[in-house]
């Protein structure tokens, strides 16, 4: 079989995921379900159409068009799409003459990826800068990342991974010698919060933080802070207490809560838990950045 990626995107000029000016590759297909998740496009595994109601008319020609009667005009959300039942032929897209559908996520060949990042080798050379592999979770097309990452060291292209980290030990093994920064996440440190709000235990991802931390040179683990889940001083410090007396990773990046995603859920017709709660900002979570320099790591 041709290798290829199912993929949702892939962002040129990205500034956030790594030194320097980055092409970011985001894989389609996620094993966790964090309730404030800013891309849940990129939950399932295969492509599915955004609507946007701001652009819709509602004419009601890509209900007539759906060969498979997976469209309907919900009184919430508009004219959304039924994932489970669309065999996303684009025939809803096509007659929709205020291109208020689109479809997200398609198969890509590898070498077709390539190409893309090709594009701006010159931006990544001149500003030390390369290909993040970000999603979703990317690791669950772990062949796919492999292959592309070394496609990438044999062009000279610094590589970074991001991930959630629940796999088995095995799949970071295959990749991480083909990574030059890894970006681990880490969200929770009491395993039945965390599969509440994530759908997955802790455990596992302890463990693989841990082993990461004492093969891969340079990696950040990054917390997202979050209202109402993780955004007390108790839990902060036992999480930065695990990283600074369990493992050997020093670099700690705290990401404050945002609501960025809203308009992506309404566009999927998924109901948003996070709606109504207050965005942060970086001072807010400096209280929780002083715990972990006190505990001797670099937080930012
Ligand atoms: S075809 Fe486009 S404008 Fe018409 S109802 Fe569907 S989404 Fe709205
Ligand atoms: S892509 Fe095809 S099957 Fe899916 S909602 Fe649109 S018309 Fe229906």
């Amino acid at each position: 079989m041709t290798p290829s990626a199912m993929i949702f995107d892939i962002e040129r000029y990205a500034t956030d995921d790594g030194p320097g000016i980055r092409s970011v590759v985001f894989f389609k297909g996620c094993n966790l379900r964090c309730s404030w998740c800013q891309n849940p496009e990129s939950h399932l595994s295969y492509p599915q159409i955004m609507y946007n109601r701001k652009q819709c008319t509602s004419c009601g020609r890509c209900m007539a068009a759906c060969p498979v009667d997976a469209i309907h005009n919900d009184e919430l959300f508009g004219f959304i799409t039924d994932p489970d039942k669309c065999i996303q032929c684009g025939a809803c897209v096509d007659v929709c003459y205020t291109n208020a559908r689109k479809i997200v996520g398609r198969r890509m060949l590898l070498d077709e990826i390539m190409e893309e990042l090709k594009k701006d080798t010159d931006y990544y050379k001149d500003s030390g800068g390369g290909v993040t592999f970000s999603g979703g979770e990317p690791l669950l097309q772990a062949d796919a990342v492999s292959e592309l990452a070394q496609k990438c060291k044999n062009e000279g292209f610094h590589t970074a991974l991001e991930t959630a980290g629940y796999l088995p030990w095995q799949t970071f093994e295959l990749i991480l010698p083909l990574i030059d920064l890894l970006y681990f996440d880490l969200k929770h440190i009491d395993s039945d919060i965390h599969r509440s709000f994530t759908g997955v235990p802790i455990e596992l991802i302890l463990d693989n933080i841990r082993l990461a931390g004492e093969l891969q040179e340079n990696m950040v683990v990054r917390i997202p802070v979050i209202p109402g889940f993780n955004d007390s001083l108790d839990i902060q410090r036992r999480m930065m207490k695990y990283l600074s007396e369990e493992t050997a990773v020093t670099q700690v990046e705290l990401l404050p809560f945002h609501r960025f995603g809203s308009g992506k859920y309404d566009g999927l017709g998924i109901p948003y838990a996070m709606k109504d709660v207050e965005n942060l900002s970086k001072s807010d979570c400096e209280q929780f950045a002083e715990i972990g320099r006190q505990l001797g790591l670099n937080v930012k």
